[in-house]
């Protein structure tokens, strides 16, 4: 019976070896809708250093990133992230694939991975340079993982980590906040009802601060459920005007972008390191038009003009981004375990019904997360 088991042993091993194909939603050039193709025979990942782990998705998660790239959106700068010297050729990075979010089971880990085993729970934001996370397995390093919540399901899992790495990302790095010195603090979010938002509210409230939030009249219930302390309809008016009559701000988080910047910095307390932070930038858009090269030349530019014209008024303002982090990630699986953050997931769509969650996700008005339950 020993020497059966070893032969079963044996033959998994290699079953697993010999696997070189999965199901996978990818596009092969950019466009609408009709790019989404599945197919059961996308490239198996493999692992190409030694900290990466293969992941089997249960669920992936849809961010506005997706409906972008689907149409080429940052395909210069993201096309020098996979082939930095530039060896291959034009459209090397189809077939690709979308899906940013990920809660699965590690498969198989690399020589070095220390941390992790096989069978480990994990969820990830992936970096958008990456194969993503509509497919049956992902390849990740083990710095960009961390262990699941056990709270939640790995549907509800893949709600978080995107907009949970991009929130951690603008507010903890770029804008200096942290659990212990939020307490006094009036931030404004920008956009408090769709998938930063939704889980920035939770944050900064778990961390003690006093949180004002724009948004639709008809989701101010649900922004106020998740914590908001003050809430301002921007649809029935200018916000600026019921925004200026309230006590200045310590920090803005900024997902609305577009004439917001013109006028948002004035709310914030002058002189008291007080910042705005916006995710919407132009800085892949300029890579996109201009090359990379004048891309960042534009980038850098823009910044650092914007930056001074308003470190002369006492306030700073800064782009924010998306970092992929496993570290962060362990911090809010800690906090979702311990009740603090929920995930907020508005619909869930099968494997089959990719195209449709992109419909969903292009129509707008998201009230959290879109996540598509891939096994
Ligand atoms: P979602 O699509 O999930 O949410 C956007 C939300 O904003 C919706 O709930 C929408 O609802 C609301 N909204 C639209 N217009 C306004 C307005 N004028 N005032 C207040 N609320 C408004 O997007 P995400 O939360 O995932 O992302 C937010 C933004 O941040 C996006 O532009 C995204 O591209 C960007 N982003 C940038 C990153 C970076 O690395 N720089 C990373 C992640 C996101 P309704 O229209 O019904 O009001």
């Amino acid at each position: 019976s020993v020497c059966w088991h070893g032969r079963q042993k044996r033959l998994f091993s290699t079953t697993k070896r010999r696997m070189t194909i999965m199901p996978a939603w990818v596009i092969d050039k950019y466009g609408g809708n009709d790019v989404l193709r599945f197919t059961k025979n996308a490239s198996f990942p493999v692992i190409t250093y030694p900290n990466e782990v293969i992941i089997k998705v249960n669920a992936a998660g849809l961010n506005p990133i997706d409906v972008g790239m689907r149409g080429g959106y940052g395909a210069s700068s993201l096309s020098m992230k996979r082939d930095p010297l530039n060896l291959k050729q034009n459209g090397m990075e189809f077939p690709l694939i979308l899906g940013r979010d990920v809660s699965g089971v590690i498969m198989e880990c690399g020589l070095d991975v220390k941390y992790f085993t096989e069978r480990d729970e994990v969820w990830a934001a992936i970096p958008p340079w990456k194969q993503g996370s509509l497919a049956e397995f992902v390849v990740l390093s083990a710095n960009e993982i961390s262990r699941k919540p056990k709270l939640l399901s790995h549907r509800e899992a893949a709600a978080i980590p995107y907009v949970a790495a991009t929130s951690w990302s603008a507010l903890v790095n770029t804008g200096g906040l942290s659990k212990d010195n939020c307490a006094k603090k009036r931030i404004l979010i920008l956009g408090g009802s769709g998938g930063v938002g939704t889980f920035a509210i939770q944050m900064l409230k778990a961390w003690g601060a006093h949180v004002t939030v724009t948004c639709s009249q008809n989701a101010e219930r649900f922004v106020r459920d998740l914590g908001a302390d003050h809430v301002v309809d921007y649809t029935s008016g200018p916000v600026e005007k019921p925004l200026g009559e309230l006590e200045k701000f310590d920090l803005i988080l900024d997902n609305v972008g577009g004439e917001t910047e013109r006028w948002a910095l004035t709310l914030l307390k002058p002189w008291s390191g007080a910042k705005y932070v916006t995710l919407v930038t132009p800085f892949l858009q300029n890579t996109d038009l201009l090359g990379i090269a004048d891309g960042m030349m534009q980038n850098a530019a823009t910044v650092a003009t914007k930056a001074l014209k308003h470190l002369v008024k006492g306030v700073h303002y800064r782009w924010g981004f998306f970092a992929p982090s496993g570290p962060a990630l362990d911090e809010i699986s800690e906090m979702v375990d311990a009740g603090q953050i929920r995930a907020v997931v508005e619909e869930t769509f099968r494997f089959s019904q990719v195209p449709h969650a992109f419909e969903k996700m292009e129509k707008g008005h998201a009230r959290g997360k879109t996540v598509v339950q891939i096994s």
